[in-house]
């Protein structure tokens, strides 16, 4: 098993294990030359003539399919010999329908069996995913699952997402959720907290996001799913089994069927609150290199090498995916599109996309767009270490504008507002720190081209790299690295938490008000933290669960993310979908303090019922004085507080920006 750690986007391997690598590739002519297969029924169909399983292996010597009664520990009660046919495919069947039946493949391959694989497709799998099931996927459904739908969306930035890992949410005693840290917790009604406030899904109606993102939920290697009672905790991106679900977060992780049927419930429950649920994906890499699924199924062919053999490393994980290769790229098309159709996923997060190529992400888009054009993608468009794919081939933050209906996240405003993601102590504009006014400028037009905005001054982008607002996903905080609430405590020594709170308001006031789309980690808005760890993969529930008792505690801060929420959903004017709108309808004011950020969002921008906003961002300790030009304003923001339907009236003239605040006025 390979363990690791993911730093921002940055997966940094703990330990590698890399037993075959002097012996893995012979060239990628080879595997260009290997014949591809694009039929819809790889490894599985069970239909009226019986159980049919056809495996992709061109350079298979020989391949087996053994059936099995049980999920573990049970002997072979057949085997099957595959034939190979065209396109690099062996095929057998059974004159059976296998309902209830396990499988494995093993594949003889250089003059030796290998180990059993349950193949790169399966679709249900018991305990650990060791063996493949087989079960009737429409027993699973919940009911009127046909008329299931997610919610109905124009455009990315329409949706307000809300980064969740299943046990971080309910696992502690305090999420007053029977189903603790399963997917199951999710379709709970009417939980509460010991002090009566609501938790789980009323709790994310209540905040009024539009879309959860849910952490891996594929079936992942490093939970032992043997043993639930250990409790063990893992981020889950080490990849097993791409196309089932991951046993722990099911009640029983030995009936193939029950995570099945209990995600669905989980996409059913969510989406009867309106909520749509954004997968986050891992194709970039797997947990294991010579003994993965793809490695027993086809030996070398589904990852890049370096020119010496061996694995090369883009995820530091010990291996990297080969997307541009035909078959790779038709897995990752095939399966999202599985889980968007089996199972209505309503959006994909991919992690590390720049590992994938660009021609793939977009096939992949417009695969997912046929299905559902409601359906969303954006990812981490970064690797974590160099790669054989050129750079100009990868699906980078700089070359988003080469992928059509693809966002990536913003680095740029999660760094300038805050402070660097890595160097704790370093503070951002929202903490009081100068230079960084131009890059959240960069931040607030999504990374457009605008005549008031000089990327030569941008912190971590040089130029304008999205086309349109459409194409970039803006945070301050996700599952990686310090929560905002650390992070503002080792940046802000010597603050109260007041003070803090502070910060984190007017951080996230400049995201939800910046084009493109907000994005938000679970339990920021009762201000979680993480006791200081940042890179918390493998932490205790101690460490990464969230504790319940402060929404109350923290009661005013869920208030303002509430309103917050509330103002964006309510103005279109923050939800613009075309650079050009962005260029004409955002004006910068003329600032000569340091630290401060003022713009006017003009003449009812996208069909807004407002002609005007006018925010100033005061990260500064000391208040600043500012001209609001007269008008009949109404106060949207002011001194750390925020209503979207106003907090009073202003004629405008001078007034005070307390420190580290945001002042909103509307007319
Ligand atoms: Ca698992």
């Amino acid at each position: 098993m390979t363990l690791f750690k993911k730093v921002s986007g940055v997966v940094l391997a703990t330990a590698v294990l890399c037993t075959g690598c002097s012996k893995a590739p012979k060239g990628e002519e080879r595997f260009a030359s290997f014949p591809t297969y694009n039929g819809q029924d790889l490894e599985l169909t069970v239909d009226d003539s019986g159980t049919h399983f056809a495996l992709w292996s061109p350079e298979a010597q020989a391949a087996q399919v053994l059936l099995y009664d049980s999920d573990v520990d049970s002997p072979v009660v057949e085997t099957l010999d595959m034939k190979k046919g065209d396109q690099g495919v062996w095929r057998a069947s059974s004159s059976e329908q296998l309902y209830g039946k396990f499988y494995t493949f093993r594949i003889k391959y250089d003059g030796k069996w290998l180990d059993e694989t349950p193949g790169i497709y399966a679709k249900a799998v018991g305990t650990n995913g060791k063996r493949a099931a087989i079960i009737d996927f429409a027993s699973t459904n919940p009911p009127s699952w046909d008329l299931d739908r997610g919610p109905a969306i124009d455009n990315i930035t329409d949706a307000v997402i809300y980064e969740m890992h299943h046990r971080d949410f309910s696992i502690d005693s305090t999420s007053g959720i029977q189903n603790r840290g399963k997917f199951l917790a999710l379709t709970e009604p009417d939980t509460r907290s010991p002090q009566g406030a609501r938790t789980g899904i009323e709790h994310l109606k209540e905040l009024g996001v539009t879309h959860v993102h849910i952490l891996p939920s594929y079936d992942y290697n490093s939970v032992d799913e043997a043993h639930p009672e250990l409790n063990q905790y893992n981020w889950g991106y080490d990849p097993w089994n791409y196309n089932a679900p991951e046993g722990s977060y099911s009640t029983n992780p030995a009936d193939p069927a029950a995570r099945v049927r209990e995600m669905k419930e989980m996409v059913k429950a969510l989406h009867d609150a309106g909520i749509g649920v954004v997968m986050d994906v891992v194709y970039n890499h797997t947990a294991n290199n010579d003994d993965s699924n793809f490695s027993l199924t086809a030996p070398g062919y589904f990852y890049r090498h370096r020119e010496d053999g061996t694995y090369s490393d883009a995820s530091g994980c010990g291996n990297e995916t080969a997307s541009e290769r035909q078959m790779m790229r038709d897995y990752i098309i095939n399966s999202t599109k599985y889980w968007a159709q089996e199972y209505h996923i309503d959006g994909f997060r991919f992690d590390l996309m720049a590992i994938h190529d660009i021609e793939t992400m977009n096939q992949v888009a417009a695969a997912l767009k046929e299905v559902n054009p409601d359906i969303f993608i954006y990812g981490e468009g970064w690797t974590a270490g160099d790669s054989p794919l050129p750079v100009e081939q990868r699906a980078l933050k700089e070359n988003v504008a080469k992928m059509q209906g693809i966002a990536v996240f913003s680095d740029d405003i999660r760094d300038a507002v805050k402070g660097h993601y890595s160097n704790e102590e370093d503070r951002g504009f929202a903490t009081g720190k100068p230079g960084n006014e131009e890059t959240v400028k960069i931040g607030i037009v999504a990374a457009t081209a605008h005549p008031q905005v000089d990327y030569s001054k941008g912190n971590n982008s040089k130029f304008a790299y999205a086309s349109a607002p459409t194409e970039v996903v803006n945070y301050v905080s996700c599952h990686d690295d310090l929560t905002l609430t650390d992070k503002l405590a080792k940046s802000m020594p010597g603050s109260t938490e007041a003070d803090r709170q502070r910060a984190a308001r007017l951080a996230q006031t400049i995201v939800f008000t910046s084009q493109g789309t907000p994005f938000m980690f679970a339990g920021e808005e009762v201000f979680r933290d993480k006791k200081g760890v940042h890179n918390s993969y493998k932490s205790p529930d101690s460490i990464n669960a969230i504790n319940w008792e402060l929404k109350t505690k923290n009661a005013d801060q869920f208030k303002y993310y509430q309103e917050l929420i509330k103002l964006r959903k309510s103005h279109p004017a923050f939800r613009m979908t075309t650079a050009e709108d962005v260029a004409n309808h955002i004006v910068f004011d003329d600032v000569t303090e340091p630290n401060v950020v003022s713009y006017s969002i003009i003449d009812n921008a996208n069909g807004d019922e407002w002609k005007e906003i006018k925010l100033v961002f005061n990260g500064n300790t000391t208040p600043i004085t500012t001209t609001i030009p007269a008008g009949n304003w109404t106060i949207i923001a002011q001194d750390g507080n925020l209503k979207a339907s106003g907090l009073g009236k202003t004629r405008g003239g001078k007034m005070t920006v307390p420190p580290t605040s945001a002042l909103i006025l509307a007319q």
